[in-house]
């Protein structure tokens, strides 16, 4: 059975920011109570409808744009574990970017891995060709992490470059060492300041299911609230833990689907009108939960398999392109809108 405090909770929450108490209170009442947690999804999904609106941007991505330098690589991350994984190729990025502009798709995300102490001139190589093949339009998310330095943002600003990631996973800055032990949370505090220097937007992302479980509620509350301090903070990507076979946390469960929810949710009453995009970790059907928990409004719906296709001697546009492999869940993510109700812009 609910409780009614907790609507009332939910009531003051809906008409503004709440306070850290609020918000842990929130967490706290939705991860011990189903029926709680029904309110504060439904909660969630009045704040996105009256500040984002319910309609969703189909849009593109293209990952290991650069190889991980991390040392050691993140814990929770299978990427760079195997000698052979190789980055795209910058014709197989220059290909991708034109298969979407055909598709109709607008914006797209390049990201990982990691170079650390780079100005970031190997991502500026990638943005400058995309931008010497005459992609004038779209809107370009980087995602590499804190290996860019101001000038390089400031020249890709004028690539078409929008948006730079700067990705915690978690505040906790001792639950971000012992999970990122290669990475440095401080020089990600500044990054996330260099980046509206540059006069770019910010984008971030957490982890539903790091850490113990006693302490996740903490985490994430604290998580929110640090986040909430940057105002050029336009996204941020809710992944959820899944254990890989390949990676030193294999043998961690994974995130419950519930618990990764109540973090959307109170992701959309912390953050507001940010976009709470549903990341690695949510199968499809638990990519449906998360919209329903108040996620949006933004949904990759076609990606680069990239197999390090380079050009060979004789390859056409057309040829080269046919062998690219572009997964494209375009019509699946319609129908799964169409059946909530939703709206694809
Ligand atoms: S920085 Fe990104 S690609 Fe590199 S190990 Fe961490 S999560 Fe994986």
């Amino acid at each position: 059975m609910e409780d009614r405090s907790y609507r009332h909770l939910l009531e003051r929450a809906a008409e503004h920011y709440p306070s850290r108490t609020e918000t842990l209170e929130i967490i706290r009442g939705a991860l011990d109570n189903a029926a709680n947690r029904e309110l504060l999804f439904e909660a969630a999904r009045n704040v996105r409808r009256n500040t984002c609106g319910d309609q969703f941007r189909l849009t593109g991505g293209i990952s290991s744009v650069l190889p991980c330098r991390l040392a050691p690589l993140c814990l929770y991350c299978p990427y760079w574990r195997s000698p052979e994984a190789q980055q795209a190729s910058t014709d197989e990025i220059v290909a991708a970017v034109h298969h979407f502009k055909r598709e109709g798709i607008r914006e797209f995300h390049l990201s990982g891995g990691t170079i650390p102490g780079s100005d970031g001139s190997e991502l500026l190589s990638i943005v400058q060709a995309i931008w010497n093949s005459g992609i004038r339009d779209m809107e370009i998310t980087i995602n590499c992490g804190a290996a860019l330095n101001v000038e390089t943002m400031r020249r890709m600003k004028k690539m078409g470059v929008v948006k730079t990631g700067v990705v915690f996973e978690t505040a906790d800055r001792e639950l971000f060492k012992s999970m990122k032990p290669g990475d440095s949370f401080s020089a990600k505090e500044k990054f996330a300041w260099d980046i509206n220097e540059a006069g770019l937007q910010m984008h971030s992302g957490l982890m539903a299911g790091l850490g113990q479980e006693e302490s996740r509620p903490e985490n994430y509350t604290d998580s929110l609230i640090y986040l909430r301090q940057f105002p050029h903070m336009q996204s941020l990507y809710i992944s959820k833990f899944r254990p890989d076979p390949s990676i030193p946390l294999k043998n961690k469960e994974q995130c419950p689907l519930d618990e990764a929810c109540v973090l959307v949710s109170a992701a959309r009453l912390v953050l507001r009108d940010k976009e709470i995009r549903i990341a690695a970790g949510w199968n499809p059907q638990e990519r449906v939960s998360g919209i329903l928990a108040g996620g949006g409004n933004e949904l990759c719906a076609m990606m680069l398999n990239h197999h390090a296709a380079y050009w060979k001697p004789g390859d056409t546009a057309e040829n080269y392109e046919s062998r690219l492999e572009i997964s494209d869940s375009r019509s699946e993510q319609r129908a799964m809108i169409d059946k909530m109700g939703l709206e694809i812009q």
